[in-house]
């Protein structure tokens, strides 16, 4: 007698929307990526009646009944800790200190495990290479400077308060030209984050751009804002320009200074770098700048094989898994645990 198909859903909460995805229980994706106005202002309670509505297209996407859906990977952008929310962040107000896995098990009736939205990516990244199975840390810049870390098997190691792999809250030797640490949306100095993210880049851009070097330039030639100015410095570099080119070299090699530490630490062997930066055309030469910073601190054999000499120890590779990353991630976590 056949025995009855499971499926395992993965839903990632964002800010304007919700994304989710379902697998098989041979981790297959059924159907395609589904997405839902997410109401995470509104509260818990409306954004489960989303999370609902997203299982029921998921399902009818599939040809199943809800029914069948054994398990949900759930990702929220807010630390938390088993379960519970302790940290705001962009949600609404009355998510903290509700035990949000357990009052979405409860109102759907399977086992839900959560994590933030960083991890989830992780896990994703790490779903997808399924001739993978070491380890793997994903660093991602963008708004700030993400991280997670999966572990052989497919487990990711958010640490006791959900905090694990604050890899933008790492200090790095690096000073502005005043001598001074930047300061950082953390609310300390010096931090990655303060080089390496989109905030980052604008800071950086500003003070580039008031010095007499780059006064002809032709983002000093326009009344835009900054935050459109920093949005146009990628064509900029793409098309080689200097001031452009040597911002984002900066940021690329602090960057792979940073990852050196992180490897240092961990020892992945696999390191993937998310973010929007994935998407550009001067991808390969953002990435010699990663490796240019990670050469500068990582010790040989971070780099080489002590015992291998041709064969790297750590691998770069840019994300594959676009924006569904994390639902990917939280489909194949609530595989791996509820099957
Ligand atoms: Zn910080």
């Amino acid at each position: 007698m056949q025995s009855k198909s499971l499926y395992f859903a993965g839903l990632d909460i964002g800010g304007s929307t919700i994304k989710a995805v379902l697998v098989d229980a041979q981790a297959a994706q059924v159907g395609s990526l589904v997405e839902v106005r997410s109401l995470v202002k509104d509260g818990y309670e409306a954004t489960f009646g989303q999370l609902e509505q997203a299982l029921e297209q998921l399902a009818a996407g599939a040809c199943i009944q809800r029914g069948a859906i054994a398990g949900v990977g759930l990702d929220v952008p807010a630390p938390s800790s088993d379960g519970v929310i302790w940290g705001r962040a962009n949600l609404g107000d009355d998510w903290v200190g509700v035990n949000i896995r357990e009052s979405l098990s409860a109102r759907l009736g399977v086992p839900v495990f959560m994590t933030n939205d960083g991890n989830a990516a992780a896990v994703g990244e790490y779903a997808l290479r399924t001739a993978y199975n070491s380890s793997l840390m994903l660093v991602a810049p963008g708004t700030g400077l993400a991280g997670g870390l999966v572990l052989p098997g497919g487990r990711c190691y958010d640490g006791v308060n959900g905090l694990a792999l604050e890899a933008g809250h790492v200090s790095v030797p690096f000073r502005e030209d005043d001598g001074s640490l930047p300061l950082c949306s953390c609310g300390l100095t010096g931090c990655a984050e303060a080089w390496v993210s989109l905030v980052a880049l604008r800071r950086r851009l500003g003070l580039e751009l008031a010095k007499p070097q780059w006064a002809a330039h032709p983002l000093n030639q326009t009344a835009a804002s900054i935050e459109e100015k920093a949005f146009r410095l990628r064509d900029f570099a793409q098309q080689g320009d200097e001031l452009a080119v040597s911002v984002f070299r900066q940021q690329g090699f602090i960057f792979g200074y940073l990852i050196a530490d992180l490897v240092r630490v961990f020892d992945p062997g696999l390191v993937v770098i998310g973010g929007g930066l994935a998407e550009t055309s001067f991808r390969d030469l953002y990435m010699s700048w990663i490796e240019e910073g990670f050469a500068e601190r990582a010790w040989p054999v971070y780099r080489f094989s002590p015992i291998e000499p041709d064969k790297a120890t750590t691998r770069f590779e840019w994300a594959i898994g676009g924006d569904a990353a994390a639902a990917i991630g939280m489909a194949f976590a609530a595989r791996e645990l509820f099957q």
